[in-house]
């Protein structure tokens, strides 16, 4: 089958693309290489199932022939990344809201499937615990930047469940939580690259806030089989999964973790998220995916452990130092 990747040569997409390929696919991947890096799928350019095409999905000429030409499409692209998306709040909402426009109009023209790609951000400030699918959503004040990510995005989600509605495309969306790998950078601001490339540098970790909030790591290869099973079950059309894991940890103790794995010397410091981020920043206390209802369509549930997580992503920021 031949299928097309937005953002394809993003952390997930690079990672997606790969499978496609081993599992006998033909890939085209397009991406505008701004979050995205050409080292991140330069293996596959020997591959001739696999094209790769430098363009922004706003381009609705070369999104017409691409989608035209593939019978499914993961769309990926999108501006994120916390500390991106409060330096950048205009490219973060033209993107995620056009881009999405783009892809699910042509694929209404030519009825094709796609796998759209939303975030556990969605969920806003809610302090439930897990979060279900269909739980009310508590967005913070438009005058701090992160919530326009989450606002985007579910107005992607919307977008994506109407085009299903009114006109019957085959449209499945997922939440993604906090999911880390190789390949995965912290210049945009994730937690475990920026903590590992700290330790390992021997400068400081850098805790925001009091260190108490918490999140779930998901690895991705256990999100890249999610996404393929999913895309492969019409039960699934027309609805929204969280992909994630449940087993929780603190950022505090993530950086006293990483810290004795990498045996670093480094210091653990707190900083305001004052600081860190913007004035009157908003963090999620913690944020826990129920898991029940992907795992009663597709039989998902994570195989990584945070312990083996970690290691593999110490393992691979050592190998490009
Ligand atoms: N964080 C941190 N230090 C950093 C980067 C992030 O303490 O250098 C915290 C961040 O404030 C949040 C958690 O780690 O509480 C996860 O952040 P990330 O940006 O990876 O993902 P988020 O869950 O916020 O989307």
């Amino acid at each position: 089958m031949h299928i097309l990747i937005t953002g394809g040569a993003g952390f997930i997409g690079s990672h997606l693309a790969e499978r496609l390929l081993k599992d006998g696919h033909q890939v085209t991947v397009i991406d505008d290489l701004s979050t995205g890096r050409l080292e991140n799928i330069q293996p596959l350019f020997d591959n001739p199932r696999f094209t790769f095409i430098r363009d922004t999905v706003l381009n609705e000429t070369i999104m017409h022939i691409l989608m035209e030409q593939c019978q499914q499409i993961y769309h990926l692209a999108a501006a994120v990344g916390v500390k991106l998306i409060v330096e950048k709040p205009v490219h973060t909402i033209e993107t995620n809201i056009r881009g999405t426009e783009v892809v699910l109009q042509i694929a209404s023209k030519f009825r094709r499937k796609v796998l759209l790609a939303s975030t556990s951000e969605v969920y806003g400030k809610n302090s439930k615990v897990p979060f279900r699918e269909e739980d009310d959503r508590l967005m913070g004040a438009t005058f701090f930047s992160r919530w326009s990510y989450a606002c985007s995005k579910a107005i992607d989600e919307f977008l994506g469940l109407a085009y299903h509605r009114e006109y019957n495309i085959p449209i499945t969306i997922v939440r993604l939580f906090n999911t880390v790998g190789p390949r995965q950078v912290g210049q945009y601001g994730m937690v475990i690259p920026r903590f590992v490339q700290q330790a390992l540098a021997g400068k400081d970790i850098t805790v925001y806030g009091d260190g108490n909030q918490s999140r779930c790591f998901t690895y991705v290869e256990d999100v890249i089989s999610a996404l393929i099973k999913l895309m492969a079950t019409p039960a699934a059309e027309g609805d929204v999964f969280n992909i994630g894991s449940d087993e929780e940890i603190s950022i505090m103790e993530l950086a006293r973790r990483i810290k004795a794995k990498t045996d670093s010397a480094s210091k653990i410091v707190t900083i305001p998220y004052d600081q860190a981020y913007e004035k009157g920043f908003d963090d999620m206390t913690r944020r826990v995916p129920y898991l029940g209802k992907i795992n009663k369509v597709i039989g998902y549930a994570p195989t990584f452990k945070l312990e083996q997580i970690l290691e593999r992503v110490i393992e691979y920021h050592k190998s490009i130092r």
